[in-house]
């Protein structure tokens, strides 16, 4: 009860509605972000206007907040672990470190008896053919680090595929081959875990992408009660095996049988998570709160089937007419210009 200032790294749409859902619960929120008035910013009581890992900012911020979390994974782990020396840091700082490195990540998983893509770490052009020859020649090449929506990927469909001169095409960078899992769908589980160590797990949603973006997350799931007992009790398990603080992100691909094989985590609030704010009565922004400064945990249940679709770029041009529909909850995020492929906003369709 004693924290009453939150510090937020990071100054977009997720920080943003962190501070929104922190204000209502009377906390103050600081933001740590480079770009100057920030979607986060807009909503906050301040921002401290540096890098991510500027030492004099990370003291700024410390001495500020009485806690410190962050909206998106790539915050410098070193920042995070000097940080978390002088105030709570929550998620914890191993989630950082975890979710950063997609090797590091998929032999977590593996270690929390979660499923994923087979997997080979690749560090050369050599070490590509080799992997790719013992995938059959088929597989999908991924950055370690700093890949997003779909960003520093390469997929192999059929031996066919020529991968001549693709290990620098990539950037010579530290890679990782994972087989492609002939998936049926996509759904991903947010869930949260209190500092007494209490869970709770909304539902899945089912997630469609367009052109590497997440385009709609959709609840109910096409998935039977088995298939979320799966992904529930595999969201659990890295929770517990992280000591966990706050809310989590998990994607899952779906097999034809129902089995679920995880894709990968975000140690945040999530996209395919923001459907809650209009179909939950504890949106995922107010979970993460009350999280991270030792609130009890809100109730997950879902209240209504829904619809949430992000408005990519010139998506916002049809946003009277989302504005008239009855059914339909808009959240804007304060971007002034509409770049192709920038996430401008989302709306969420109660069914
Ligand atoms: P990621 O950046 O890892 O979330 O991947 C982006 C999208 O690429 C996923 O949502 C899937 O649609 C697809 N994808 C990624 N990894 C695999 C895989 N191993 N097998 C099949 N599809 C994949």
């Amino acid at each position: 009860m004693s924290a009453r200032t939150i510090g937020i790294i990071g100054g977009g749409q997720l920080g943003r509605m962190l501070a929104m859902a922190a204000a209502r619960l009377n906390f103050r929120t600081v933001i740590l972000e480079p770009q100057p008035d920030c979607p986060a910013a807009q909503v906050a009581n301040a921002q401290i206007t540096a890098a991510y890992d500027d030492p004099a900012a990370l003291s700024k911020l410390a001495e500020m907040c009485d806690v410190v979390t962050y909206e998106f994974e790539n915050v410098p782990v070193a920042a995070a672990d000097s940080l978390s020396r002088s105030v709570p840091v929550y998620p914890p700082p191993r989630a950082l470190e975890v979710s950063q490195d997609r090797l590091v990540e998929k032999r977590f998983l593996n270690e929390c008896g979660i499923e994923t893509a087979r997997f080979k770490s690749v560090d050369s052009q050599d070490e590509l053919e080799t992997a790719l020859e013992s995938f059959g020649g088929v597989g999908v090449l991924k950055t370690r680090r700093m890949g997003y929506d779909g960003k520093g990927q390469k997929l192999f469909r059929s031996p066919a595929d020529d991968a001549t001169g693709v290990f620098a095409e990539l950037g010579g960078v530290p890679l990782i081959l994972e087989s492609l899992v002939p998936f049926e769908r996509e759904i991903s589980i947010i869930a949260a875990r209190a500092i007494d160590g209490t869970i709770a797990c909304y539902d899945p949603a089912e997630n469609v992408h367009k052109n590497g973006i997440l385009h709609t997350s959709t609840l109910p799931a096409g998935v039977s009660e088995t298939t979320v007992d799966q992904g529930r009790k595999a969201a659990r398990a890295i929770l517990d095996h992280l000591s966990y603080i706050g809310v989590i992100g998990v994607e899952f691909f779906v097999l034809g049988d129902g089995t679920l094989v995880a894709n990968e985590i975000a140690p945040r609030v999530h996209n395919s998570g923001h459907w809650t704010e209009a179909a939950c009565a504890i949106s995922q922004f107010e979970q993460h709160i009350r999280a991270i400064v030792g609130y009890a945990l809100g109730d997950p249940r879902r209240h209504s089937d829904c619809v949430m679709q992000n408005l990519i770029g010139d998506d916002i041009d049809n946003l009277q007419e989302w504005l008239a529909r009855p059914d339909v909850l808009v959240h804007l995020y304060g971007k002034t210009e509409a770049r192709p492929g920038r996430k401008m906003g989302h709306i969420t369709q109660l069914l």
